[in-house]
């Protein structure tokens, strides 16, 4: 079995926990992980902390934190491979993108020099490091989630302890061991993993700790907010989504099929921008329908590891639990099965591509609660007011997806959508160089972009007398 180690202060350590990971694809153990506790959690925050003031990160200019970044940025390409098969997850090496974009950053977080209204006095705005960042990861897209918080941290100055979720943390782990070769000094940035109360909870509300950046489900976001009603420190929240994916019936039907299979059924649906629910207009649906339902057909389930392989299983058991409960709650409430919800004949956690039609029960609880799995809700509009209503109809906003030909309505319905994104005839497509963020409950903060890196910064106003007299006493009247 592989093992993998915390990563504190420069050195590989064992944790007061231990648990193995479990293969989604067989429901087999293949890895032993070192848990962090309380004790280990301290260590990491104090290592962070010493490392946030020590002269070997503090002297260094912002140029050379971004050839540190660019040179991990390296060690992702070459070990792309590895992290991909430890990650289950293809594009590892565009991963490295985000670094090199960050690196790029790093010396252009200009502050600014003000025309202030006195005179004799120079002030200017210096743009600081917040501090020591607590960076809390789910277990999907964990190479990625913590590259948008890593990159514009460390461009910012900052020093971070990092958390990956305990139900797979070994891509961060491994990860790890990049940071390490690529010469960070110790306790720049820290790698642990464990459990919400012994290391979560412990994390968020450590007094060292100032900024938080959260990656996971609305629930888990309440304990953080708790959390840091004791430290004060700033937050960040990515958090869930029920995103709409609309098609018109002037769209172009086959692009759009593509589109929706690949929003819903990528990763067997364990993405927060999945586009769960599909929002067709009434005279296209049976026709709409019918493509998505040749192309789920087509879908190769199976392991992961086999090339031929297009849909895995669920991260645990616990989700495809909770994922057959809800489609068969679905189903009771009147939503009609389409395709899928039938066991797959294979050891692991799999749980089929599914299609719900809902139209008749909008109110659904597949409708309505994010499932994070391969489950699609149909629901049909007559024109665009009541494609809107419904495509707003949620307490989530992180993403959208829009399908017509018509560009005035592309423009119009951009503009209403509560929507931190909004794909117009694509979906799904990031970069480095575009915000990403949620409305409602899908959070507040964004990622990728500028913008990111300056939520690592505070400003620093400085005044300066520039006059050679003495300053008047305050109590002599003139
Ligand atoms: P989760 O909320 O259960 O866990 C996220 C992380 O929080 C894990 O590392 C977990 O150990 C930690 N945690 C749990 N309790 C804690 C506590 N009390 N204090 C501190 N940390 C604690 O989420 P998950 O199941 O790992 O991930 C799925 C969720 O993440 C979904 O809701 C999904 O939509 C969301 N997500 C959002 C985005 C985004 O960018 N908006 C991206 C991916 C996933």
């Amino acid at each position: 079995m592989d093992a993998f180690k915390l990563y504190i202060d420069g050195q590989f350590v064992t944790g007061a926990a231990s648990f193995t990971s479990l293969n989604p694809a067989t429901a087999e153990p293949w890895a032993t992980i070192a848990g962090a506790e309380q004790q280990e959690t301290d260590h990491a925050v104090e290592a962070a902390a010493r490392a946030f003031t020590s002269e070997a990160w503090r002297g260094l200019t912002a140029s050379a934190r971004g050839k540190l970044l660019l040179r991990l940025a390296d060690l992702i390409e070459r070990d792309a491979a590895r992290l991909a098969r430890i990650e289950t997850q293809a594009q590892i090496a565009y991963v490295a993108e985000y670094y090199r974009y960050y690196a790029g950053l790093a010396d252009k977080m200009e502050g600014a020099t003000l025309s202030i209204d006195k005179p004799d006095m120079e002030t200017w705005v210096r743009r600081e490091p917040v501090g020591v960042v607590a960076a809390i990861i789910p277990w999907n897209s964990q190479l990625f989630l913590s590259a948008v918080k890593i990159g514009p941290a460390i461009a910012a100055g900052c020093t971070l302890v990092v958390k990956a979720a305990e139900v797979a943390p070994a891509p961060l782990l491994a990860l790890a061991e990049l940071i390490d070769e690529a010469g960070f000094p110790p306790g720049v940035i820290n790698v642990i993993t464990g459990f919400a109360e012994q290391c979560g909870a412990r994390l968020t509300a450590h007094p060292l700790i100032d900024h938080i950046a959260f990656t996971g489900g609305a629930e888990t976001a309440r304990h953080i907010i708790r959390g840091s009603a004791e430290n004060l420190a700033s937050t960040s929240l990515e958090l869930g989504g029920k995103s709409p994916f609309i098609v018109f019936a002037d769209a172009d039907l086959e692009s759009a099929a593509n589109a929706q299979v690949a929003a819903i059924f990528s990763a067997s649906g364990q993405s927060c921008v999945a586009g769960s629910r599909l929002l067709v207009e009434a005279s296209i649906k049976e026709a709409f329908i019918d493509k998505l339902v040749s192309k789920v057909r087509d879908i190769v389930i199976g392991c992961p590891q086999q090339t031929d392989t297009q849909f895995g299983p669920l991260c645990t058991l616990r989700q495809k639990q909770n994922i057959e409960q809800v489609v068969s709650r679905s189903l009771e409430q009147g939503a009609q099965l389409i395709i899928g919800h039938e066991p797959v004949s294979q050891p692991g956690f799999y749980y089929p591509p599914t299609i719900l039609d809902c139209s008749s029960v909008p109110e659904a609880e597949s409708v309505v609660q994010e499932l994070f799995g391969p489950v699609l809700s149909v629901l049909t509009f007559s024109g665009e007011a009541e494609a809107l209503r419904l495509a707003n109809g949620t307490e989530y906003g992180l993403a959208a997806g829009v399908f017509t030909q018509n560009l005035t309505r592309a423009h119009r319905i951009t503009r209403q959508l509560r929507s931190g994104v909004v794909w117009l005839n694509t979906y799904r497509v990031v970069s480095p160089l575009a915000p990403f963020g949620g409305y409602g409950k899908s959070g507040f903060g964004g990622e990728g972009g500028v913008d990111a890196a300056l939520e690592y910064t505070t400003t620093k106003t400085v005044w300066l007398r520039t006059s050679d007299e003495p300053i008047d006493d305050p109590f002599i009247m003139r």
